[in-house]
């Protein structure tokens, strides 16, 4: 193994005493974005002014970073962008795809999907009219579900809830048979685990930074699009800054040459500035690395969860194969157990209507940090230490 992974854990900031296991949710503070996001603001925003944008390479930090995001999920240099938010780029990349088959009318999802993707999609449909249709079946029927009519496949390849993870490479391939092209959302699988969007002949892929890639709350989305068919895209938010000559100020717009051309508009720049600290780290690690030690932490911890708590029952597939890189358990009072959990110093979330969620992310967390997770969950279970009105009073965001 070539990463070192005490070497990643040492940049990142985490509170004495907390171990994290939400990294799939938000990732945690890069020590250095700190200083980054400062230099960005203090030198660059005050010092430089207006001058950054060219000075201090403002204008291209959306590519330069999609370049870097696009190692960890095998995409061609130059194929990946950032910007926006996941819903957006969600939207504008299936607006784009159903362009690209106009005679057909068809958007196949599943109902494990996000919902904001489910809610894009569906939104989409209504605005293009009553003829087009937002078909969405179970996890396991997506495959047979891929008929001749189906302009777009639309998945997100890991399911946020039970980790559950598609074969990209299996649906792609049965997609492209009958005609239809594939979005897919990693939002759980960029950093997460390992990704070839270019070596499964992926035509869109977006997610976003602020989970594994720890970009921070709001950090902005990528989108990927294979390079065969980036020219022949129109972009569904044609904004000026995804035109070929954004400062020509023309009344026409003109899409970009490639990927560019999904930019709509000004980037969040001290967004990215935290992203790019984080970047120097994924910087020095294989995603081969990650997916192995994902797969030994989350094997731990469901030996450990499965012999120590036996009324929580496994939602994520058993198959390290089949999984993305979390652990999900069901319980009716998953709600009131994890935050029981979390004030014991151990974070993870819930996703009703009864599942605890947990993320495993090998830059910063350990074998220990998994044991001593397991050790206080069943200790809570063990004391009922759950069963407090304060636990069980749900909060806005879960
Ligand atoms: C986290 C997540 C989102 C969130 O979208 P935002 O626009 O960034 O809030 C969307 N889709 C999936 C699959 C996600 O996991």
């Amino acid at each position: 193994m070539s990463t070192d992974f005490a070497a990643t854990r040492a940049l990142f900031s985490l509170p004495e005493g907390v171990i994290y296991l939400d990294g799939n949710s938000l990732g945690p503070l890069p020590r250095a974005a700190a200083e980054r996001v400062r230099a960005c603001v203090e030198d660059e925003w005050g010092g430089m002014l207006i001058t950054a944008w060219n000075q201090a390479g403002w204008i291209d930090l959306p590519r330069r970073l999609g370049d870097r995001i696009g190692r960890l999920i095998g995409a061609e240099p130059g194929a990946v962008v950032l910007g926006d938010t996941l819903s957006i780029k969600v939207y504008q990349a299936l607006a784009s795809a159903l362009e690209l088959r106009p005679e057909r009318r068809v958007i196949l999802s599943d109902t494990g999907n996000f919902p904001s993707d489910l809610y894009m999609a569906d939104g989409l449909v209504r605005t293009l009219g009553d003829s087009y249709e937002l078909r969405t079946v179970a996890p396991e029927a997506v495959e047979d579900a891929i008929t001749p009519d189906i302009a777009v496949l639309m998945l997100t390849e890991v399911d946020y809830r039970t980790g559950r993870k598609h074969d990209m490479r299996r649906l792609i391939a049965k997609a492209h048979d009958a005609g239809a092209l594939v979005v897919w959302d990693l939002a759980h699988s960029a950093g997460a685990i390992e990704v070839d969007v270019a070596g499964t002949d992926a035509d869109f892929a977006v997610g976003c930074t602020y989970k594994y890639l720890n970009s921070g709350p709001g950090g902005p989305a990528f989108i990927y699009i294979a390079p065969r068919l980036a020219p022949q895209v129109r972009p569904a938010l044609s904004g000026w800054l995804g035109h070929e000559a954004p400062f020509a100020f023309d009344l026409d717009y003109r899409p970009s040459a490639g990927i560019d051309r999904m930019r709509v508009g000004t980037p969040p720049v001290l967004q990215m500035a935290a992203l790019e600290a984080s970047m120097d780290i994924w910087d020095r690690v294989e995603m081969a690395d990650v997916r192995a030690r994902s797969i030994e932490l989350s094997q731990a911890f469901i030996d450990g969860v499965e012999a120590a708590c036996p009324t929580l029952k496994l939602a994520s597939p058993r198959d390290a194969e089949a999984r993305g890189s979390q652990v999900s358990f069901r319980h009716p009072e998953g709600y009131a157990i994890m935050q029981a959990l979390i004030a014991r110093g151990v974070i993870g979330d819930f996703r009703a209507p009864d599942i605890l969620r947990f993320g495993f992310t090998p830059l910063y967390t350990t074998m220990e940090d998994v044991r001593a997770a397991v050790v206080a969950l069943n200790g809570i279970l063990e004391r009922a230490d759950w069963d407090r009105e304060e636990y069980k009073t749900r909060a806005k965001v879960t």
